[in-house]
């Protein structure tokens, strides 16, 4: 895998499904994220630069298989702040290759098949393109919002918490009042 005996910057728009498995052939390049119009449907913009690999062969089950991985980092919408943000999509890929749906039917649950019909081509963008649209996540998050929303509801929180201390102030007055606390740890230190 480490090695690319066929390194091309940018992918043939077609591929002979009869020759590829046969000659066990493997490819490496760019393609850029605005050349694939379903991937662009659910992103921010159309920027960014996919890297894959692709490796067809025939396994040892005499199955048409495609091997390789996809990565991309593209820009999508947060979906808690609403901002920009940065995603990578990364992920492999495993296909058999099914040119009947009865091929397909008969696959074991854990291959994922690749139809291509009898006197179709292999276009390299549709795997790459499907591969990609599978590794975004369905809720696209960042880690941590630093926006505003976030500052509201922490301030949300605060007035809140103040507005219930005077509510249940008469019952409680003098009782859990921090700033006691706070005079007489002040107190005890002077003391030591
Ligand atoms: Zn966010």
């Amino acid at each position: 895998m480490a090695e690319t005996p066929n390194p091309q910057s940018v992918f043939p728009p077609q591929l002979d499904p009869r020759k590829v498995f046969r000659q066990a052939l493997q490819i490496q390049g760019h393609i850029a994220v605005s050349a694939l119009d379903r991937l662009c449907e659910i992103l921010l913009d159309d920027q960014g630069v996919v890297n894959a690999r692709l490796a067809f062969e025939v396994d040892s089950d005499r199955r048409l298989r495609i091997r390789g991985h996809v990565n991309a980092e593209v820009s999508v919408v947060c979906q808690r702040c609403m901002q920009p943000m940065k995603q990578i999509l990364d992920d492999s890929i495993d296909l058999v290759m099914v040119s009947t749906e009865a091929r397909m039917k008969q696959l074991p649950a854990t291959l994922d098949p690749w139809f291509c019909g009898e006197d179709e081509v292999l276009v390299p963008a549709d795997i790459i393109e499907e591969q990609l649209i599978l590794a975004m996540p369905i809720v696209t998050m960042h880690q941590s919002c630093i926006d505003i929303d976030d500052l509201n509801s922490k301030a949300k929180e605060l007035h809140t918490k103040g507005s219930s201390g005077t509510e249940s102030s008469e019952a409680g007055s003098g009782k859990h009042n921090p700033f006691a606390v706070l005079a007489g740890l002040k107190s005890d230190r002077n003391k030591s």
